[in-house]
């Protein structure tokens, strides 16, 4: 079954008009890389994923086990987990850096302030190394 990975979702949207806006050029969706990332900056070797937290599985305020078709939503989320784990190793094995910006990041009570998380994300772009997750603010 296709990986669950809504292409050109509101926040992956957000995300690739903050980009252009600050100059980068970037690829959407390529096919020939591990996990099909949302955004390519082949320039700086950058791989930018926009992950849906109830899709991926995210440990957030937002992610709810839903209560009906357990058994069903366990293993496809679960699946998705694994694949974005295996994804990310491939990346990183073929030199790439992986930056994921989480939805609770974007919206809702976690929400960061939008300039900082670019100023993150743009900062790992041209200078990171490794693995960078942008996520909400931990409530409490
Ligand atoms: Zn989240």
């Amino acid at each position: 079954m296709a990986a669950i990975r809504h292409a050109h979702t509101k926040p992956e949207l957000l995300i690739r008009s903050g980009l252009h806006k600050r100059g980068f050029r970037f690829r959407l969706h390529s096919s020939d890389l591990p996990g099909k990332p949302d955004i390519v900056l082949k320039r700086y070797r950058a791989i930018v994923f926009v992950n849906g937290c109830f899709w991926h599985g995210h440990g957030c305020e937002m992610f709810r086990w839903p209560t009906t078709r357990k058994e069903f939503w366990r293993s496809k989320i679960e699946a998705n987990m694994r694949r974005d784990q295996t994804s990310i190793s491939a990346l990183r094995a073929s030199g790439w850096k992986v930056a994921t910006v989480w939805e609770c990041a974007l919206k809702g009570r976690q929400k960061v302030d939008r300039s900082l998380l670019f100023d993150d994300l743009t900062d790992f772009i041209r200078d990171g190394k490794g693995v960078l997750a942008l996520e909400g603010k931990k409530a409490g």
